[in-house]
């Protein structure tokens, strides 16, 4: 079975239980995570916002395909309050975020999904948590580990 890999992201409410809940329903849905990082406070991208977020990667190990991976993500941000869905860049406050980062090495793009997650290598939120839990892992189209991506992004060059 491929390991998938999530970002998750909360900015609004009780972050820490935001994160876990989302945490408990993944696990109900696809069974025990194989690796969970440390949980990150970090400062919203893309927009201006008071509230600052808190991050968190996790893998399971799964057989659902992207898209139905895709639908379960989906299906628990609505159980968890999130109402407002990104669209065409514009970013928002949310209770709770869930990306696909990574589905095994493969290299999707259909109009629902991208995967590797087109912004994964430029966002320390995802790379440092993703490099506590797999810095050897290889980014299937850039072709460097997470522990590099992570180096360079902290050296400016994403
Ligand atoms: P957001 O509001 O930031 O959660 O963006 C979700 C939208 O991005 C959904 O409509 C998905 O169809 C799309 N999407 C494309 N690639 C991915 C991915 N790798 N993980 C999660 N959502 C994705």
């Amino acid at each position: 079975m491929p390991t998938v890999y999530l970002g998750l992201g909360t900015n609004i409410g009780y972050k820490k239980e935001n994160l876990t809940r989302a945490i408990e329903a993944l696990s109900l849905a696809l069974g025990r995570y194989t690796s969970l990082s440390s949980f990150l406070e970090t400062a919203p991208w893309g927009f201006e916002s008071d509230n600052t977020f808190l991050n968190c990667v996790v893998s399971f190990e799964t057989d659902l395909t992207p898209q139905e991976l895709l639908d379960t993500t989906e299906r628990i941000e609505r159980g968890l309050g999130r109402t407002v869905k990104s669209n065409g860049g514009i970013y928002h406050d949310r209770t709770i975020d869930i990306d696909i980062l990574l589905y095994g090495s493969e290299i999707i793009k259909t109009p629902r999904l991208t995967i590797p997650h087109p912004l994964m290598h430029q966002r320390a939120f995802v790379l440092e948590p993703l490099a506590e839990i797999a810095s050897d892992l290889v980014h299937p189209t850039i072709g460097k580990s997470i522990k590099q991506l992570a180096n360079e992004q902290n050296n400016g060059k994403y």
